[in-house]
């Protein structure tokens, strides 16, 4: 049986063009649908632009800092537009590299949404024309998730709408306590916004090391953000008075903003995909079930990527897409591992963290060591900042393997992206303290920590 491509991708994101590409290039025939633009949520509104606005909202504590350095800066100001018409320019130089890139690789970019039609056939659905591939690769990520269990649901916007907004709001109020949550929160509060954080449960960050929850949450309120813990939305309504929105919470309290935005979580983006037309297994959230091959319960159909809802960070898609393609097409079979993956939360300052946290690593190992440390980082001493570094080593006391790092702290996921070989490699904690301390940096605390941590 002949087809017209040996892969069809959908979805041009992070693991979608990593797996066209690199398929591509060894001969195989390969086109890929997109129906927004080429890049994914990375790039076009997730990391990317996330990151430009932190960076962005950053300056103003830096020229505030400065001042205990010797410096005088005097009528700041701030341009939103200017800044979002930088970012959307960057955004779309980003994004036609990407077009570019998969090009230059040999792979066919179709700029329309295409539907699965049975286990070899997809359909592009602006122009009607079908498509046989031998395999097809679904890498159509994730949408942000906004529940109906609150009023006025139609009023609240998400992290898709979020970067092209051109009038900085007065106030907002944000909902969610997750990784998109408290990023916001420090972004609007850095840039000046009367930010309000409304979360379900406290302290934020559910799933990450308690004590990493704690001091993300004492920054939060610190960077002046109004943090609403054990409270979620009942209403949200229209008012356009002087702000434009009033929102009611389920403890009786009323915040008043000129956005209110969701940041409740991503759901897989399979409706309408047409998955069920080939049989393809879902979970029950609608992931697509797969192996560690990435493989459907189809033969002939493979996902990568949030759409698989296993890690859902821009560079395990990618490794995953490039696995599935050196696998499938380049005769280099191998799948990637999902173990001690380092990651980040781009609060200010921003945390990163690798491997198990303190209750995760007692619960699968029962006895541990803890080491940690917290302390006023060196530029603190001179620009007024409160704020504490917090640095944590897990180890497991029955071979003193490093099971985890956590820190919260300036360039905390710099430091992390290095620890994080050390500790995929099994540093021990010995290996850590044979380490010569680099002197004077942050980082220098993870190699001198020699005491244990004895609670009182
Ligand atoms: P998260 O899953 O991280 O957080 C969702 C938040 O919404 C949680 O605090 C959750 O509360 C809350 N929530 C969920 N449902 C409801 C509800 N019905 N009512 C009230 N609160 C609710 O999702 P995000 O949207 O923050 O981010 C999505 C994903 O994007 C992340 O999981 C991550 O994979 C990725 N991401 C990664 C980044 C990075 O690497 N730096 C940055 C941004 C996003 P509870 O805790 O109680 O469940």
């Amino acid at each position: 049986m002949s087809y017209d491509y040996d892969l069809f991708t959908i979805g041009a994101g992070s693991g979608g063009v990593r797996a066209a590409r690199i398929a591509a290039q060894t001969g195989a025939k390969v086109a890929i649908a997109e129906e927004f633009r080429t890049g994914g949520t990375c790039v076009i509104r997730g990391c990317v632009p996330k990151k430009f606005m932190v960076y962005a909202s950053e300056f103003r504590k830096s020229f505030k800092d400065a001042a205990g350095f010797g410096y005088s800066i005097d009528n700041v100001s701030y341009d939103h537009a200017a800044f979002i018409k930088s970012l959307g320019a960057e955004v779309e130089r980003l994004s036609g590299i990407y077009a570019k890139n998969l090009g230059g690789a040999g792979v066919e970019l179709l700029k329309e949404r295409a539907e699965i039609v049975d286990a070899h056939t997809v359909k592009l659905v602006e122009s009607g024309r079908e498509i046989t591939a031998q395999r097809i690769l679904v890498a159509v990520g994730g949408t942000p998730f906004v529940p109906d269990d609150f009023e006025g649901r139609e009023h609240v916007i998400t992290s898709d709408d979020i970067f092209e907004i051109e009038e900085l709001p007065k106030s907002i109020v944000i909902a969610g306590g997750g990784y998109i949550a408290v990023e916001f929160a420090h972004i609007f509060a850095g840039l000046g916004v009367e930010t309000h954080l409304v979360y379900r449960g406290t302290p934020v960050l559910r799933g990450f090391d308690e004590e990493v929850r704690e001091v993300v949450q004492e920054g939060l309120i610190a960077a002046g953000v109004n943090v609403h813990t054990k409270a979620k939305f009942s209403k949200v309504e229209k008012v356009d008075a002087e702000f434009r929105y009033s929102v009611t919470l389920d403890n009786g309290s009323v915040l008043n903003a000129d956005r209110v935005v969701g940041a409740l979580g991503r759901v897989p983006h399979t409706k309408g995909l047409g998955l069920e037309n080939a049989g393809v297994e879902l979970a029950p959230n609608g992931s697509i079930k797969v192996d560690e091959w990435s493989k459907t319960n189809v033969d002939s159909i493979w996902a990568v990527g949030d759409v698989t809802d296993r890690v859902n960070l821009t560079p395990v898609a990618i490794r995953e897409g490039h696995a599935f393609a050196d696998t499938e097409f380049g005769g280099k079979a191998h799948h990637f591992d999902h173990d001690k993956i380092s990651t980040a939360v781009f609060t200010q300052p921003p945390v990163g963290t690798v491997g198990l946290s303190e209750e995760q690593a007692r619960e699968e190992y029962g006895e541990i060591d803890i080491y940690k440390s917290r302390f006023k980082p060196m530029k603190n001493a001179l620009s007024g900042d409160q704020s504490r570094v917090l640095m944590k080593i897990i180890v497991r006391a029955s071979d003193q393997v490093v099971l985890g790092c956590h820190i919260v702290g300036p360039d905390a996921p710099e430091i992390i992206q290095a620890v994080g070989i050390a500790v995929k490699m099994n540093a021990t904690k010995q290996d850590f303290d044979n380490t010569c301390a680099l002197h004077p940096s942050l980082a220098e605390e993870l190699v001198t920590m020699r005491n244990k941590f004895v609670p009182e």
